[in-house]
């Protein structure tokens, strides 16, 4: 196992000296990639691959899980990733010792030369001095004092071996890599508030819907429940305005026969429209009421306002 051998990578927490030779292995490539973003649910277990490598636009091409030698881990790591591809369809791939020696033959500096500069270095301890914290790693931002021994040991690593030194640097000048050490923004899949599909941003991010589509629906939403909310309090507002102008004018309501609504109605109606910019006697009568009524009605409900205060 590998385990002992964790540390932080461009501040990613790296588990081991593998995971550690393979990130190294992408940035050379200047391939794009994130470590841990996601977690899946596979049935029996959730679980959380190293790896997610994407294309130049940011999308999620494949995921990549590095395994020791161990043939148990890799079956049950195998296994995991059989079921990944089929519940998300994901590409998965599988990399050990073996694997990594193939596509370092390509790379300006050994495999072997990689693991032990991580392995001797004082960057595969951090995880000693921060273990309770750095255990919940997932989008961890670093405290200062970790960025300072990260800084730290990436000096150290670079400065022991002038050979291995010189041939890293090459290889990372080459391909116009100079980022070492640069804190990379994770990236996380979140789901479209509006249609609920997958997507994935930097978590810096403040995307909430998967795109223009959705971010329109949803605006459209917030403004239909406003101007619904803002017509609900008017329609309160103006009903409770008509009984106390019916209180206030008992007197009126009272004597008003039904024969000789419009004085009194008038009245009021024209303090509505001062007031709330209102004088359509059916919008008025589907405030009070909640449906179209007439003037005659409107005037019954103001004396029964009027007995009941009464009574
Ligand atoms: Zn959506």
């Amino acid at each position: 196992m590998n385990r002992g051998y964790a540390g932080f990578y461009k501040g990613f927490y790296l588990r081991s000296s593998y995971e550690y030779a393979y990130a190294l292995y992408l940035d050379y490539h200047k391939i794009s990639w994130s470590y841990e973003t996601k977690t899946y649910d596979i049935g029996y277990k959730i679980y959380k691959p190293d790896f997610f490598i994407y294309d130049k636009k940011g999308s999620l091409l494949k995921i990549v899980e590095i395994k020791s030698r161990n043939i148990n881990a890799k079956i049950s790591a195998r296994k995991a990733l059989e079921k990944i591809e089929t519940l998300f369809e994901i590409e998965c791939e599988l990399l050990s010792y073996e694997e990594l020696l193939g596509i370092y033959k390509e790379m300006p500096f050994s495999l072997n030369s990689v693991l032990t500069h991580w392995i001797k270095s004082e960057n595969t301890t951090i995880n000693k001095s921060f273990s309770g914290k750095l255990n919940a790693h997932y989008n961890l931002k670093h405290t200062l004092d970790a960025k300072k021994k990260i800084g730290e040991h990436t000096r150290k690593l670079w400065n022991t071996d002038d050979d291995v030194k010189r041939k890293m640097l090459e290889g990372l000048r080459k391909s116009g890599l100079s980022q070492k050490g640069k804190i990379k923004t994770p990236r996380v899949t979140r789901r479209c508030l509006i249609c609920n599909s997958e997507f994935d941003v930097l978590v810096t991010s403040s995307q909430k819907f998967c795109g223009k589509v959705c971010a329109g629906k949803n605006a459209i939403e917030i403004a239909t429940r406003e101007y619904v909310n803002k017509r609900k309090f008017i329609h309160e507002e103006i009903k409770k305005f008509v009984i106390n102008w019916s209180i206030i004018h008992t007197d009126v309501v009272l004597s008003t026969p039904f024969n000789k609504i419009s004085t009194t109605i008038n009245e009021m109606t024209t303090e509505i429209e001062r007031l709330y910019g209102i004088k359509d006697l059916r919008v008025i009568s589907k405030a009070v009421f909640g449906k179209d009524q007439g003037r005659k009605e409107l005037l019954q409900f103001m004396k029964k306002v009027c007995n009941e205060k009464i009574c």
